[in-house]
């Protein structure tokens, strides 16, 4: 068996209960197969084993008391991946669904998408199967402070810095930093995605979104096309979801669709300045479920789907697709029926949103693919940005934060670009992406030894 094969193997053999790490696992390392012959160097330091272990995992207790005075307990995990090029660096999940197997392949994802921003982070990720939706704010917190009480220990400035992901904003980033802050008396940058007044950094909030729009436009240029005219299906409704909806129109775009995970909408007026607005609202201030925009705009809700169901059932064309609402959403019959339908490229905006049969799909069919970790990476950059200006205690202006997100954004599609190029895969973007992050973090651990 080849190197590669050897390691898939052992991952699943060792941890059989967790699918999504196997699958984020087998992305990698398939694409990671010419590196075998090109650098003999990682084989003999047995890197490819190496990388795919954690180097620490915690998971605690998060006991916490809800409005009635009931004692509710929930799972927290923390998985620090890799430090190899810097401090740990990830989201943190609050969802039903979280699992260690989940945290997993997002923190293994984590080390090659922090690799390509160019900036120095390792990969990390966290969360807790806790549901914010439907607790009041009084819940919420008392749950942050107590996932906080644990978290604190193993996170610090140089050491491991957490940030959102979903079910984390920026009202659960504030109670995580507020208790963070009270228990170890120092005000660092030990979080990202802060409120301005305490630390934080113009455009984080819009980063992701804008990011996967900025990678889209890049994709696009090389084959001579933009955002003008073309018709784009979002899906999520969340903060991915919401600043792609808003930058697509800036680039003349027409946003038909979003979703959450009780329904979808379709606008084929598009989803304009004011509607996007009317969005964030209801997303973020009254907490309300996307169907209540049927109420106020002329659309289409169709409950319990996905947007990428939707377009197949109802044989809607779309130019460009921004998947932003979470793992293994496009499968490969919604693949195809995009493909079918007109579509010319997909920019995940959401970790690892399409199957693994989905992006054969698109790749046979030469669409433009644009992987998570290349294609939202924007976000992960844009925090690494807050945390040089708590280092050197500034606060840089939205153009100077946007203008450095532009160029990480175009920066990491040049490295895939010419990365798959060099290894023969000319406009695979998940070659580029997972051979260019893999060899800066791989160098780096051989330089260190055996540790
Ligand atoms: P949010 O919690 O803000 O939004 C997530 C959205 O997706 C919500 O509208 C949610 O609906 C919807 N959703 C969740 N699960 C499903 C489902 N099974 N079917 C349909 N809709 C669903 O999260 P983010 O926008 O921050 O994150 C979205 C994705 O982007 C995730 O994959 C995340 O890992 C990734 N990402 C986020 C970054 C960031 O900076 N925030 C950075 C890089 C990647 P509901 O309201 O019902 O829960």
């Amino acid at each position: 068996m080849s190197v590669i094969k050897d390691v898939i193997a052992k991952v699943k053999q060792t941890d059989p209960y967790q699918p999504e790490f196997h699958q984020a696992v087998e992305e990698v390392m398939e694409s990671l197969e010419p590196t075998v012959k090109k650098h003999p160097e990682f084989v003999k330091a047995n890197i490819y084993e190496r990388i795919v272990e954690p180097e620490r995992t915690i998971i605690f207790r998060v006991p916490w008391v809800d409005d009635k005075g009931n004692i509710k307990v929930n799972r927290g995990f923390r998985v620090q991946f890799n430090n190899a090029i810097g401090p740990f660096k990830g989201g943190l999940r609050f969802h039903p669904s979280v699992n260690l197997g989940i945290i997993k392949f997002l923190g293994f994802e984590q080390i090659f998408k922090n690799a390509l921003t160019t900036l120095p982070m390792g990969g990390a990720k966290g969360g807790s199967d806790f549901d914010p939706k439907g607790k009041s704010d009084g819940e919420v917190m008392r749950f942050c402070q107590a996932f906080m009480r644990e978290l604190f220990r193993h996170i610090g400035s140089d050491v491991d810095v957490p940030a959102g992901d979903i079910g984390v904003g920026g009202r659960e980033i504030g109670f995580l930093y507020g208790y963070y802050k009270k228990i170890c008396n120092e005000h660092t940058g030990v979080l990202t995605g802060k409120g301005m007044s305490y630390g934080g950094s113009l455009i984080r909030p819009e980063a992701t979104g804008y990011g996967v729009t900025y990678f889209a436009a890049e994709m696009l240029a090389t084959r001579n096309l933009n955002f003008k005219g073309k018709k784009v299906a979002i899906s999520g409704a969340g903060n991915v979801a919401q600043y792609a909806v808003e930058k697509v129109n800036q680039m003349g775009g027409k946003v038909i669709s979003l979703c959450d995970s009780s329904s979808t909408i379709i606008d084929e007026a598009g989803i304009d300045g004011k509607k996007c607005d009317y969005v964030l609202d209801l997303k973020n201030v009254r907490r309300g479920r996307i169907s209540e925009y049927t109420n106020e705009y002329k659309s289409l809700c169709y409950e319990g789907k996905n947007v990428w169901d939707v377009i197949r059932e109802q044989g809607i064309k779309v130019d460009i697709a921004l998947p932003c609402a979470t793992q293994n959403e496009i499968n490969d019959k919604n693949a195809a029926a995009l493909v079918k339908n007109g579509c010319i490229c997909v920019a995940e905006g959401a970790n690892m949103p399409s199957t693994p049969e989905a992006i054969k799909v698109f790749q046979d069919k030469k669409i433009l693919y644009g992987p998570g970790k290349a294609a939202n990476a924007g976000g992960v950059a844009t925090s690494g940005l807050e945390m040089s200006q708590n280092s050197m205690r500034l606060l840089w202006t939205r153009e100077e934060v946007d203008k450095r997100l532009q160029i990480i954004m175009k920066s990491i599609h040049q490295v895939c670009y010419e990365i798959a190029e060099a290894y023969g895969k000319k406009g695979d973007y998940v070659t580029g992406a997972n051979i260019a992050g893999f060899t800066k973090v791989a160098e780096s651990m051989l330089a260190y030894g055996v540790v």
